[in-house]
């Protein structure tokens, strides 16, 4: 434990480096106080990423000394590289773990790892997005541009590319409410996105949705008459957690939603013949809590 007085004295009196140890690059102190090198082909980079891959994927067996290996002695700079060393044999793990034992245990874990379906945000976050995690990322899942990852991602990928980085900082995304943050995540994945895209073409990965961002998984909502909520914001609701917006009702739909208890409206009679649920739109929201969605957008 190091006593918090001793941890403000160094913040206060530490010298940061102006350049790289590693590389002699120049360096960027980040929002979160991070302090990065600025050089996308310095080893340090690599290391960082390549250890940041294990950790997300809580690949055991590759410790510092072993990444420290992949990079600098048998050469390894992008995920692509690893994965197809894994899959060709594990011959780079194995001279980095000093040990053809251990190194076919590795590769073996990092072969399980990558066949569980991974989420879109899990996915990137394998990239090493200075002060992005998952949890961060997870908000890009919502985006419309991102929304047919689940059934081509090489697609959305070759969408992003299309778009300026200024015109996805102008995105409206949740958690993300700064213009610099998004630019900043922005660039981060143009840099990245051959990486990213080789990662998708290696086939190794299978995407799936993760439990909140599926927790209405097909269930249909119409919306009608008036209510004190925005209706836009309750439909994109229901379409970014998984669920379907019908525009009337039939008896396939789950979820009739109004305000008024006792409309005698059209849609609101139908759904009583039908025997659809009626449900306020408070009931509606409760719904969302109880399947585990804590933002409405
Ligand atoms: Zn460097």
């Amino acid at each position: 434990m190091v006593p918090e007085k001793y941890k403000e004295y160094v913040a206060s009196n530490i010298e940061f480096p102006k350049e790289c140890p590693v590389c002699h690059g120049e360096l960027n102190v980040l929002d979160n106080g991070m302090v990065c090198c600025v050089n996308p082909s310095c080893p340090q980079k690599s290391v960082h990423k390549l250890a940041n891959f294990f950790d997300v994927l809580a690949i055991d067996g590759a410790g510092e000394s072993c990444v420290s290996a992949l990079v600098n002695e048998v050469g390894m700079k992008r995920i692509p590289e690893l994965i197809s060393d894994a899959i060709s044999g594990g011959n780079g793990l194995s001279a980095a773990m000093k040990s053809q034992v251990n190194g076919a245990k590795l590769r073996k874990n990092m072969l399980a790892a990558m066949n569980e379906p991974i989420s879109m945000s899990k996915f990137l976050s394998l990239f090493d997005f200075d002060g992005f995690s998952e949890a961060k990322l997870s908000g890009l899942e919502r985006l419309e541009v991102f929304g047919g990852w689940y059934e081509n991602p090489l697609g959305t990928l070759a969408t992003l590319r299309s778009y300026t980085p200024e015109k996805l900082a102008m995105l409206v995304i949740p958690g993300f409410s700064a213009y610099e943050v998004k630019l900043n995540l922005f660039t981060q994945m143009f840099d990245r996105l051959d990486e990213i895209t080789g990662t998708v073409e290696m086939g190794k990965f299978t995407f799936k949705k993760s439990v909140e961002m599926d927790a209405l998984g097909g269930m249909s909502f119409c919306f009608t008459g008036a209510m004190e909520y925005n209706r836009d914001d309750l439909e994109r609701t229901v379409k970014a957690y998984g669920g379907l917006v019908k525009g009337s009702v039939s008896a396939k739909l789950d979820y009739l939603v109004q305000a008024d208890e006792n409309s005698t409206s059209t849609k609101s009679k139908k759904a009583k013949q039908l025997g659809v649920k009626i449900i306020t739109p408070e009931k509606f929201f409760a719904l969302l809590k109880e399947k585990g969605v804590n933002t409405i957008l």
